[in-house]
């Protein structure tokens, strides 16, 4: 099939003329392209696919030619910047983590810190990784661990412990994971953290089979410090969802007493129905 030049109307016929097809479909024979666009086929073809005739012609008439050498350069000086931007910022968070476990008093245990000014924990999983940081909002609840066995027996307690069912308030668990004393060798030791999205942190006091004595006694004592503050955090978390809740109930209440207010209103004739019957359909937003 012939095809026509869009740009001088010469006909080109198949595969013997060079022509690039333009994104609208539209055809330039090499004669009229290579006016305005320098380069090699595989950046003119990628150039046409985004543009279309009009394009081409704004650019005839610039009186600028395209260069995609120069455009090729600069794609790759913008992503030079692009990659130097990305590490200062990353670089930038660095200082401010590092800043934060300065001057926040800050508690780590395990590989986590808790920052009880930014409300945040900190991970650093090792030196070169950077901080992972995570909202103490997004705290759904913390699983004590602790394992331990006598000379024979072993035993163990792993609990679920949520904002929720916390119904004795703050300091109601602390002290929960005093456990151990019913065996020789605390076997393992530590909290996992869920939070919400899923995502699980662990902190481990006690990995190894540990014979019960001082190093033990601080674990349980750094095991029950943590869960104390996850109890202030999950009890935090919980309390922002009561009053998020109140708040709903308490304008639902505002509109009922108001709908009723303008209903007396309509009884002692001041209103008429159908003032009433709009006023209503404004408030509930129906
Ligand atoms: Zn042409």
């Amino acid at each position: 099939m012939a095809k026509t030049c869009a740009n001088c109307g010469k006909k080109k016929i198949g595969f013997t003329d060079s022509c690039l097809k333009l994104k609208d479909k539209n055809i330039l024979g090499e004669e009229c392209y290579s006016q305005a666009l320098k380069g090699n086929t595989f950046q003119l073809t990628s150039w046409a696919l985004e543009n279309t005739f009009q394009d081409f012609k704004n650019l005839m008439s610039s009186d600028t030619k395209l260069d995609f050498k120069e455009i090729h350069a600069k794609e790759k000086d913008n992503k030079k910047a692009a990659k130097k931007a990305e590490h200062e910022k990353r670089f930038k968070l660095e200082v401010l983590n590092q800043e934060r476990i300065k001057n926040h008093n800050v508690t780590k245990y395990g590989n986590l810190y808790f920052d009880n000014v930014d409300k945040v924990i900190l991970e650093k999983k090792d030196s070169w990784t950077p901080y992972i940081t995570y909202s103490y909002n997004d705290v759904l609840k913390y699983t004590p661990v602790d394992q331990g066995h006598s000379e024979k027996k072993r035993h163990g307690i792993t609990r679920a412990i949520t904002g929720d069912i916390i119904a004795g308030g703050a300091g109601a668990i602390v002290g929960a994971v005093t456990g151990g004393k019913n065996y020789g060798y605390v076997d393992e030791l530590g909290v996992n953290i869920s939070l919400k999205d899923g995502k699980l942190l662990t902190v481990r006091f006690i990995n190894e089979s540990t014979k019960r004595g001082k190093i033990t006694e601080k674990a349980y004592q750094d095991c029950n410090y943590l869960c104390a503050l996850l109890d202030s955090i999950t009890e935090e978390n919980d309390s922002e969802k009561i009053q998020k809740v109140e708040t709903v109930n308490s304008s639902e209440t505002d509109i009922t007493e108001q709908l009723k207010k303008l209903k007396s209103l309509v009884d002692d004739g001041i209103l008429t129905q159908e003032e009433f019957e709009a006023k209503k359909k404004q408030l509930l937003n129906i």
